[in-house]
C-alpha cells in the first residue's frame, strides 16, 4: 500500500500496525514504514496476530517448503520476502552459513529476533547481514554488512549440482551468487553441446554447467572480480576448455560477428537493463541488440538461452523483442521452453512484482 493511499496513521517506524479502510472493514496487519513510498507491507489478514509466534511460524513454513523441493545444491534461498509472508526479508543459505537482507524498517527492527529464530531452525555456523543494497536508502536505513550471529568465514564453499563454488559472502553480488538461476543452469545443460558462449557469466553460472557437455566454452563478463572468480571456478572444477574473458558483451558480440564465428549454444543473462519504467525503451533496445547478435552467431540446430531479470520488461515484451530480433537476424527460431526464477524464489500470485526473472530457450532451425 502506497503512502499516497494513507489517510492517517499513528505508528513508529517498523511497527506492525492494524490497517483499516476509513469507516469500513479492516484489511489486516502490515509493517509500517515512515520513509518509503511503500508505506505498508501486508503481513496478515487475520483479525488478531500474535507477534511472539508469527515470525517463527512464517520462517518454519518457508524452511519446510525449501526442504520439500529436493534441491540439489547447498546454496539456495530460504526466505523470498512477500512470497513467504515475510515482506522485505531475504534469507539465503550458503552451506552452513546464512545471509540475510532486511529491506524494510519492520524487518530491520526485528533482525535480532529473526536471527535468533533462524539459529533455532537452521543451526547455522554464522549469520551475515548483507544490508548494503541501495533500496535500504528509500527506507531511511543505513547500508552495512555485519555478522549477526556465530562466525562467517571470508570464503564459503558450496555446491550446485556437480559444480563447486567458492563464494565471498561479504563482497559478492546480491548475497554471493545468483541463486535464482540455479534451475536454469541445470536446464541449460540439457541443451548444451558443441561450442558454447556464456555472455554475462559472473561466477561462471551457466559456463560451468555447460562445460561437461560442450567441446569448449567461452565466457564474458565486464567485471574483473567476476572474471577472476569464474576463472578460478573453471580451474577448481577441473575444466581446461573454459575460457573467461573480460569484455563488454556489446563489443564482444559485434567482434565475433565480424570475424564470422559460430556457436552451438549461447546464453545471454544480462543485468537488469530496466531498473525502472523510464528506462524501458533503452532496455528494449539493449535486449534487442544482444539477442539479434546472438541469433546471428548461432548455428542452425543450436540453442539460445535468453534471460531477463527486469521486472519492468514482462514476459510478453521479451517475447516480442525475441520475435523482432529473429526477423532481423533472418533466423527461423522456435521457442522450446519458457522458464522463470528457481522454485525457491516463488512468485506470489497477486503480486506481479515477485515475478521478475524470465528465461526463454530457443532453437535455431535455419
Ligand atoms: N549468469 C550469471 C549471472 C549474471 S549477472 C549466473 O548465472 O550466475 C550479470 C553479470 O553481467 C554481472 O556479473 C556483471 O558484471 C556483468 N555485466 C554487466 N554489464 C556487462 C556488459 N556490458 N558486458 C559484460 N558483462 C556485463
Amino acid at each position: 500500500m502506497y503512502r499516497s493511499d494513507v489517510v492517517s496513521s499513528d505508528a513508529e517506524p517498523g511497527d506492525l500496525v492494524h490497517v483499516a479502510v476509513e469507516r469500513r472493514r479492516a484489511i489486516g496487519w502490515a509493517l509500517w514504514s515512515s520513509a518509503s513510498q511503500i508505506a505498508l507491507r501486508l503481513v496478515s489478514t487475520d483479525r488478531q496476530v500474535d507477534e511472539s509466534q508469527l515470525w517463527r511460524a512464517r520462517l518454519d513454513r518457508a524452511a519446510a517448503y525449501r526442504a520439500s523441493l529436493q534441491i540439489d545444491a547447498t546454496a539456495f534461498r530460504l526466505v523470498h520476502g512477500e512470497s513467504d509472508g515475510l515482506p522485505g526479508l531475504i534469507v539465503d543459505r550458503y552451506g552452513d552459513c546464512l545471509v540475510v537482507q532486511a529491506l524494510c524498517q519492520g524487518m530491520d527492527r526485528r533482525l535480532p529476533a529473526l536471527a535468533e529464530a533462524l539459529t533455532a531452525i537452521a543451526a547455522p555456523r554464522g549469520i551475515l547481514a548483507r544490508n548494503d543494497p541501495k533500496v535500504r536508502r528509500l527506507e531511511g536505513l543505513p547500508e552495512l554488512v555485519e555478522v549477526l550471529a556465530g562466525d562467517v568465514p571470508d570464503v564459503v564453499t558450496v555446491s550446485e549440482g556437480p559444480i563447486r563454488y567458492e563464494v565471498d559472502l561479504r563482497h559478492g553480488q546480491k548475497t554471493g551468487l545468483f541463486l535464482d538461476q540455479r534451475e536454469n543452469h541445470e536446464a541449460a545443460a540439457r541443451y548444451g553441446r558443441g561450442r558454447a558462449l556464456d555472455a554475462f557469466t559472473y561466477a561462471g553460472g551457466f559456463a560451468l554447467r555447460l562445460a561437461p557437455v560442450c567441446d569448449s566454452v567461452l565466457a564474458f563478463d565486464s567485471s574483473d572480480a567476476a572474471v577472476a572468480a569464474a576463472t578460478r571456478h573453471a580451474a577448481s572444477n577441473g575444466f581446461t576448455h573454459v575460457e573467461v574473458r573480460a569484455a563488454n558483451v556489446f563489443d564482444a558480440l559485434r567482434e565475433l560477428e565480424i570475424s564470422g564465428e559460430r556457436f552451438d549454444t549461447i546464453v545471454l543473462d544480462p543485468p537488469a537493463f530496466a531498473k525502472n519504467k523510464a528506462s524501458v525503451p533503452r532496455a528494449v533496445a539493449g535486449y534487442k541488440e544482444i539477442n539479434l547478435r546472438a541469433m546471428k552467431l548461432l548455428s542452425p540446430g543450436g540453442h539460445l538461452i535468453s534471460c531477463s531479470c527486469s521486472y519492468h520488461v514482462p514476459e510478453e515484451l521479451l517475447q516480442g523483442i525475441l520475435e523482432s530480433a529473429a526477423a532481423d537476424a533472418r533466423a527461423t527460431m522456435v521457442l522450446v521452453e519458457k522458464r522463470m526464477q528457481a522454485r525457491d524464489h516463488p512468485v506470489l500470485v497477486g503480486m506481479p512484482e515477485t515475478y521478475y526473472l524470465k528465461c526463454f530457450v530457443l532453437r535455431r532451425v535455419v
